[in-house]
C-alpha cells in the first residue's frame, strides 16, 4: 500500500481521537517527501544526528517529534527547530532542554517518558521520580519548556492483556499528574505504535506513534 494511502487509513480509523506521528526513523527521505506530498507533516525521530540531516534536507514546515533516547549534549542540535521532545527523562535534561530553547528564544514541548514496560531495555523514569521531578522548586524557574503530558512505551510482546495493563497505568498516572500538577498545561499521552495503537486509544492514548505500519520495514 501506498505511504499516503496508510496514513488516509489510520487517520481514518484514528477518526479524530488522537494525535497521528508518523515515525520516520531509518526510512529514506523520498518516503518523508512522499507522506509530505500528501498533506501529512507530522513525523517523528529517534536520533540527533539523522534528525538535523533531515531537517536541513527537508521542507521547513515539517513538524518534527523527537521520541528517541535524547542525551543532553545533544539537545543544542534540535533546539532551533523540533516541535516537541517526548523522551525527557530526568530534570538535569530538561533544565537543558530550557537552556537551549531560551537561547534559540523559543518554547519547547516536552513529554516526560515513564517507564511502564517489564524489559530492562526499555527506557524512562519509574513513577516515584516523576513526582520527584515535579516537586522540585527549581522547576518553576524553567520558563522556556511546557510539559505538555506523558509518554510511555510498552513491552514488545503478543501478550494484549499485558500490553494493556500497562497502557492503562500509564493513564493512571496521567490523571493523577493532572490532579497533582492542575498548573502543568498536561494534555497528552503519547503512547501506541504500529502494532498496539488501537489498543492505546481505547485506553486514552492522545498521541500515537506509528513507523512501519505506514512506511514499511526499516532499512
Ligand atoms: C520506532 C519507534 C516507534 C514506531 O515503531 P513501529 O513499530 O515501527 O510503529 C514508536 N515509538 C518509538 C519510541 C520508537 O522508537
Amino acid at each position: 500500500m501506498s505511504i499516503a494511502k496508510s496514513i488516509a487509513e489510520i487517520e481514518e480509523k484514528i477518526g479524530g481521537k488522537a494525535k497521528l506521528i508518523a515515525v520516520s526513523k531509518k526510512q529514506p527521505n523520498e518516503k518523508l517527501l512522499e507522506a509530505y506530498k500528501a498533506g501529512f507533516k507530522r513525523l517523528g525521530e529517534n536520533y540527533v544526528q539523522e534528525l538535523c540531516a533531515k531537517q536541513e534536507e527537508l521542507p521547513k514546515d515539517i513538524e518534527w517529534h523527537m521520541i528517541g533516547h535524547l542525551q543532553s549534549n545533544k539537545v543544542k542540535y534540535i533546539a532551533p527547530f523540533v516541535h516537541m521532545i517526548h523522551s525527557v527523562d530526568s530534570f538535569k535534561l530538561l533544565k537543558e532542554i530550557n537552556k537551549q530553547a531560551r537561547k534559540n528564544e523559543r518554547t519547547i514541548d516536552c513529554l516526560l517518558q515513564i517507564f511502564i514496560a517489564e524489559e530492562d531495555s526499555k527506557t524512562g523514569m519509574e513513577e516515584q521520580e516523576l513526582w520527584d521531578l515535579l516537586a522540585n522548586p527549581a522547576l518553576k524557574d524553567l520558563e522556556n519548556v511546557r510539559i505538555c503530558g506523558l509518554m510511555g512505551m510498552s513491552t514488545f510482546t503478543e501478550n494484549t492483556a499485558q500490553v494493556e495493563k500497562e497502557f492503562r497505568n500509564l493513564k493512571r498516572i496521567f490523571d493523577k499528574l493532572k490532579e497533582k500538577h492542575p498548573e502543568l498545561p498536561a494534555t497528552e499521552i503519547s503512547m501506541g505504535m504500529s502494532g498496539d495503537w488501537p489498543l492505546a486509544i481505547n485506553c486514552g492514548s492522545t498521541m500515537i506513534r506509528v513507523g512501519s505500519a505506514i512506511f514499511g520495514a526499516r532499512q
